[in-house]
């Protein structure tokens, strides 16, 4: 598979990791947007929001859980969850993914 974020979940490939546990890991993004830039992603490769199934609506629930243990974890009062679907919304790698973003006023885009 070649599936990036599937080679970092599988350690393949080195990243910042900075929660993990079985259904969910986060690590830095590498090209940060805010001074706080998180991905979350569940370890089961789902391509984007689109092609979630009525059994994914747990695991959506457990990484928007995840973002919050990490914010009251790390003490971050305020962050944005932001989530992209496909190439017209801007998402570029094909394994969803939230982006926590935090440490500054983040903007709507
Ligand atoms: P998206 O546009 O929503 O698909 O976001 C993909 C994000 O992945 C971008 O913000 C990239 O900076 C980030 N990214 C790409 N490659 C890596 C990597 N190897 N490690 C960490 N983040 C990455
Ligand atoms: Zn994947």
């Amino acid at each position: 598979m070649e599936c990036l974020f599937c080679k970092i979940i599988n350690k393949e490939m080195t990243s910042e990791i900075v929660y993990e546990d079985d259904k969910v890991v986060v690590f830095k993004d590498i090209h940060p947007k805010a001074p706080i830039h998180f991905l979350i992603l569940p370890k089961k490769h789902i391509p984007s929001v689109d092609h979630l199934e009525i059994q994914d609506k747990t695991l959506m629930g457990e990484l928007i859980l995840v973002a919050q243990k990490i914010a009251k974890e790390q003490g971050i009062a305020g962050y944005k969850l932001m989530i992209n679907v496909g190439r017209d919304g801007g998402q570029i790698i094909d394994h969803l993914h939230l982006h926590f973003l935090a440490g500054k006023p983040i903007e709507m885009p």
